[in-house]
This record gives C-alpha cells, sequence and structure tokens, in this order.
C-alpha cells in the first residue's frame, strides 16, 4: 500500500494547523474525504441533481439511477443477497433505533431479554434501554474481561430461551478489540434470538461479509470510511425487514394512500420516508471504490501494524495507561497520560497539529467500568503513517514536560 499516494487524494490533510503540518488521529470519530468522493458528489450537484423515484424527466432518472447505484455498490461491498436488504439510513444510530424501534417493540415482551455488552457505544445501548422500558422486557449485559475483552463462555451463560436480540459491536470505539461475532450470532441462533451488529468501527477498515457472519442486521455509518456525514445503512436478512413495520412514514414510502389506512412500497423504500441523503449516497457510492481500488485486507493490515507500532512506543512513557487488550486490536489506542486531564492532553497536542479524541467517546457505562471518567484516544487509518504516531508520542513527551511530570 502506497500511503503517500494515498495521503494525497487528501487534499484536508495538507495544511499547516496551529503552525504545524496537520496529523489527523480521530478518524474513529469521523474520517476525511478523498478527492474522489468530493468531486462525486460535486459532480452530482452539477449534472444529475433532482429528487429521486419521482421524475419521468431525465435529470429524475439520473438521480435515480445514482441513488440505486449506489446501494448495489453497498450490498455488495457487505456481501449481502440482494440491495433490497439495504436501507439507507443517516448512519449507525438510525440504523439501529430503526431496529430497536421497529423489530424489538413487534417481537419483545413481559420476560424476553435483549442481550448487549458493557462495552457499547451509546448507540447500541440506549435505544435497547428504551426498547426494553417499552416492553418489559430485561436487559441484560454479557460481562467483560478485565481488558475490556468478551469470553464466548459469558455469552454462553449469558444467551437464553427467553432471549429475542443480541445486539454488540465487531469493533470497539474505545477498547479497539475485535469482538468474534461470528460465534456470538451462533450462540443467538442456538436460542432463537437475533443478532445485531453495531459495525461503525468496522465497516471501515475490514472485510465484512454479513452472510458469513449470519448477522440478522448490521448498521454502519459513510462519514467514518471516506463518506460525507449523513449517510449510512443498515442491512436486515429480506424475510426479517419485509416483516417489520416502518417507524417512519410520509413521502415515498406509500404504495396507497387512503383517508384512514395506506399501503406501503416494497423493500427497501418502505423503510426510506421523505426524500432521501441522495448526494449522500452517490458519496458513499464514491467511497466504495475508492475503498475496493486499495483493499479492505490492505487497509486493515496497514492500519493494525500502525496501532502495533503506536501501542509499543506508548508503552514505553512512563506514567502511561493504556486501556484494551493487547492482541486483537483494530488500529486505535485509548490510554491516559499520568493524572493530566484527557481534555488537556487533547488541547496541548492541538497546539502542536496533532488531533486525537478526548472523552468518554460516547461510553460511559464502558468508562464507569474502566473505572475513569474519560480518556484520550488517537485511531488510525489508511492514510496514517509512522511518522504521525512518532509526532504523537513527541506531543505527549511534551505533555507530560508542560504538566510538570518531565520527559520519560
Ligand atoms: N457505534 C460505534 C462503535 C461508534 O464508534 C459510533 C460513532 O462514533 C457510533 C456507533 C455512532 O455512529 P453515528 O454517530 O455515525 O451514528
Amino acid at each position: 500500500m502506497n500511503v503517500q499516494a494515498i495521503r494525497e487524494q487528501f487534499p484536508i490533510l495538507h495544511q499547516n494547523v496551529n503552525g504545524h503540518p496537520l496529523v489527523y488521529l480521530d478518524s474513529a470519530a469521523s474520517s476525511q474525504k478523498p478527492r474522489s468522493v468530493i468531486d462525486a458528489v460535486s459532480r452530482f450537484y452539477e449534472h444529475d441533481n433532482a429528487n429521486v423515484h419521482r421524475g419521468v424527466h431525465t435529470l429524475g432518472s439520473r438521480a435515480t439511477d445514482a441513488y440505486e447505484g449506489a446501494r448495489e455498490k453497498t450490498a455488495k461491498f457487505l456481501n449481502a443477497a440482494s440491495p433490497q436488504e439495504i436501507i439507507f439510513t443517516r448512519g449507525t444510530t438510525t440504523a439501529l433505533n430503526l431496529v430497536a424501534s421497529s423489530y424489538a417493540r413487534a417481537v419483545c415482551g413481559e420476560g424476553d431479554e435483549i442481550v448487549i455488552t458493557q462495552m457499547e457505544h451509546h448507540s447500541n445501548l440506549i435505544p435497547w434501554q428504551q426498547a426494553a422500558k417499552a416492553t418489559g422486557a430485561t436487559l441484560k449485559y454479557i460481562p467483560l474481561q478485565k481488558d475490556g475483552s468478551i469470553r464466548l463462555a459469558d455469552v454462553e451463560a449469558t444467551v437464553t430461551d427467553r432471549t429475542k436480540l443480541v445486539s454488540v459491536m465487531y469493533v470497539s470505539n474505545v477498547l479497539g478489540v475485535v469482538n468474534p461475532i461470528k460465534e456470538i450470532t451462533a450462540i443467538a441462533h442456538k436460542h432463537g434470538a437475533k443478532m445485531v451488529v453495531d459495525g461503525a468501527q468496522s465497516t471501515p477498515h475490514m472485510k465484512v461479509d454479513v452472510r458469513d457472519l449470519d448477522c440478522d442486521f448490521y448498521a454502519f455509518s459513510g462519514h467514518k470510511m471516506c463518506a460525507p456525514t449523513g449517510i449510512g445503512a443498515l442491512y436486515g436478512k429480506k424475510a426479517l425487514l419485509e416483516a417489520m413495520e416502518p417507524v417512519e412514514f410520509g413521502g415515498e414510502m406509500i404504495d396507497h394512500v387512503d383517508l384512514y389506512d395506506s399501503t406501503w412500497k416494497e423493500l427497501p423504500w418502505k423503510f426510506e420516508g421523505g426524500t432521501p441523503i441522495i448526494a449522500g449516497a452517490v458519496g458513499l457510492g464514491a467511497a466504495i471504490d475508492f475503498l475496493n481500488e486499495i483493499g479492505l485486507d490492505e487497509i486493515e493490515r496497514h492500519e493494525h501494524k500502525l496501532a502495533a507500532y503506536a501501542y509499543d512506543r506508548l508503552s514505553t512513557i512512563e506514567g502511561i495507561s493504556i486501556f484494551g487488550p493487547v492482541e486483537n486490536r483494530a488500529g486505535l489506542v485509548t490510554f491516559n497520560l499520568n493524572d493530566v486531564h484527557p481534555h488537556d492532553v487533547a488541547t496541548v497536542l492541538d497546539t502542536k497539529g496533532i488531533a486525537i479524541r478526548a472523552g468518554h467517546h460516547c461510553c460511559q457505562p464502558l468508562m464507569r467500568y474502566l473505572n475513569v471518567s474519560s480518556t484520550a484516544r488517537a485511531s488510525f487509518y489508511l492514510y496514517n503513517t509512522e511518522e504521525d504516531v512518532d509526532r504523537l508520542i513527541d506531543g505527549l513527551h511534551q505533555t507530560k514536560e508542560f504538566f510538570g511530570y518531565g520527559i520519560g
């Protein structure tokens, strides 16, 4: 993988921030966009823009082709059986809320169980809390190991024949751990439960095959994988989606409307009420082309190498605590430095042109489990280099010195 050539395709990376060349280490929050994606969105607005599925005019059909073409690319990207299994959403949060508001409320009742973990992002936790409250189901947590990882024996012990849904993140945005989704799915299915996967941190960084995982639902966000904000998708097995009720009603999603009753379009449109994020979908299609051209396996290898290099170098800093397992990590490292508040770490690094994330990372229950209020996080993508890591390490030494911990 030629990282320098890849960097050339990201205009935003070539700037100084606070007098220093930018080092962007916050791709887990949102990735940067390559020229091909920016151009695809501009081209759409300059040449093809119109509403979809409505006009008989030429621009209307071009826009519809572009939008539905993006759906086909997304289906292939995830290895879904058909584009009908891809519902465009605003992102992971909206996709998970759709399953929780529609499927969970339809199948769960008093005494049933929804199973998640304490490492989940709020987007894969609160929708289930709400669904449990609304239906009388019990929300259960698969216990975590000390390093935050999951043992399959604990999944076996938590999932029962009363479990209707299991929802787990593929890759943790804090711990970097890659969860054994295929195995967890098999356990869920053994008990007749459906498996939901939060793919926000996996889809941008590794090859995902929903049919191989055999999960029932899979959610992801475009903006973390080089696409614009405001677009993402829910994959669902066709039979499940067909049986589900829409949660948003209005234009675009209807078949026949009467004064007191209406019927819905077929999949996937019954879930896409209103004018969709057309240019966003076009951008997502371009992002998928871009990632496919480089190869997800290559990207994953590059990031793992970078994360291992970062882990090793960070480990040499006196006073640092690194969270998450040593093995089986994706491309991010979460840490705290002595008792310097992570926001202060991020603020000092920002003065050196280095962008990292600090906070609870939308994982307050996990922060409580780790016994911290917040952490700092450096996350990597295909455009990051070892020099970026070196700049981070230098910046952390300077941060320590700034707060009176000396260098070491
Ligand atoms: N799940 C995980 C693991 C995430 O990291 C994020 C975003 O940071 C989300 C869900 C929510 O994604 P979005 O805000 O794009 O809906």
